[in-house]
């Protein structure tokens, strides 16, 4: 579902109101009325004249807001260490980046945390409740993909420049997708609709930012 990032601030406001300070329902005045609109059209909220109510599905997906929201808190707080000022400015703009599925490998990074920097309870992901401990990595070298697996490249290493020339003159460049076929007896694989076979070396050099 696609919900604008003033439509996910309002939701958060509602968790806040209803979840978590028990209120029965939450005041037109307390955000943008076509905020208010683009949750009615979704179907999470619905209203009781002046008052708002989030229906079951709104329910979910005010938790999942307010999720990203206070696991970007504690990215911010414990990983990039920012001060306390920009915190809220800094995590603001990264919950809008924790979409599904990146939410629960920062999550599981981070140790599946409570709570925020603030105290505010974390409502859990399915992560947490599987207590899961491995992170599927983000970007990968080809070269550790196993045959089937896909992406777009990321970047290629540049240590070695003959075989970052070699990648070069096959079109093998950042931003383009690619498809490992196999491992052995050399790395086949799949870009721009044309295969390649390289050694393991030049494999290694490909890093994949993988599909999760
Ligand atoms: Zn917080
Ligand atoms: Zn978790």
């Amino acid at each position: 579902m696609k919900i604008s990032e003033n439509g996910q601030e309002l939701l958060e406001k509602f968790w806040i109101a209803i979840e978590e300070k028990g209120q029965p329902s939450f005041k037109a005045s307390g955000g943008n009325p076509e905020d208010f609109m683009e949750l009615k059209l979704l179907g999470l909220i619905h209203n009781a004249t002046t008052d708002w109510k989030l229906t079951a599905r709104g329910s979910v997906e005010a938790g999942r807001a307010i999720r990203r929201h206070r696991l970007g808190e504690r990215l911010v707080a414990d990983i990039l260490q920012t001060e306390n000022e920009q915190m809220e400015e800094q995590a603001c703009r990264l919950e809008h980046a924790l979409v599904e599925g990146l939410d629960e490998s920062i999550c599981t990074l981070l140790g599946h945390p409570v709570f925020c920097p603030h105290g505010n309870p974390i409502p859990p992901g399915e992560c947490c409740r599987e207590n899961r401990t491995k992170v599927d990595r983000l970007i990968a070298p080809l070269s550790e993909c196993k045959p089937g697996q896909s992406g777009q490249i990321a970047y290629l290493r540049m240590s070695h420049p003959a075989r970052l020339q070699k990648l070069m003159s096959m079109g093998i460049l950042p931003g383009g997708q690619i498809t490992l076929l196999q491992r052995s007896p050399s790395f086949v694989f799949e870009s721009g609709y044309s295969q390649f076979a390289v050694d393991e070396d030049i494999a290694s050099d490909i890093h994949v930012r993988l599909k999760i």
